[in-house]
């Protein structure tokens, strides 16, 4: 019986890989660089949101409501409300970015969340970065 000397020989190629540089990062020590214009979380200035709910009426999977925060933000806002995103929901299109009259609500280049808590997905865009903090 005639051995196949290259099917035994070539996994031991493999052993080469060991002295080359790592192909993948180690997340979340080392990150990749996002591109500018990427489009993560969305951040909104409270400061000039005026509550009008165009962002709420412009969306086409409905993954925004506006709700009442537990305080006020600004003067101008008439309603009292301020947009929520459903992440589960968001594709990211940037229509409600487009149409926000003052231009206080933007997206982000933040693209990173885990959560086991889905409700958590449901986010309050506020002056800040991190979807994980609540501002003050
Ligand atoms: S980015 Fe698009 S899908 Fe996401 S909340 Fe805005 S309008 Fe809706
Ligand atoms: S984020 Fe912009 S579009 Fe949405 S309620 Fe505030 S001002 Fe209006």
């Amino acid at each position: 019986m005639a051995i196949d000397v290259k099917g035994v020989l070539s996994p031991l190629s493999a052993i080469g890989t060991l002295f080359e540089h790592p192909r993948t990062l180690t997340y979340p020590e080392v990150k990749k660089d996002i591109p500018i214009g990427y489009r993560g979380f969305h951040i909104n200035n409270l400061e000039t949101c005026v509550g009008c709910a165009s962002c709420e009426e412009i969306c086409m999977n409905d993954a925004i409501d506006m709700i009442h925060p537990d305080r006020e933000y600004n003067v101008k806002n008439t309603s009292g409300c301020i947009p929520r995103i459903d992440y589960g929901r968001c594709c990211w299109c940037s229509l409600c970015t487009d149409v926000c009259p003052p231009g206080s609500l933007k997206l982000d280049n933040i693209c990173t969340h885990a959560d086991c808590d889905p409700d958590n997905f449901l986010y309050m865009p506020k002056n800040h970065k991190n979807i994980g903090e609540e501002a003050s």
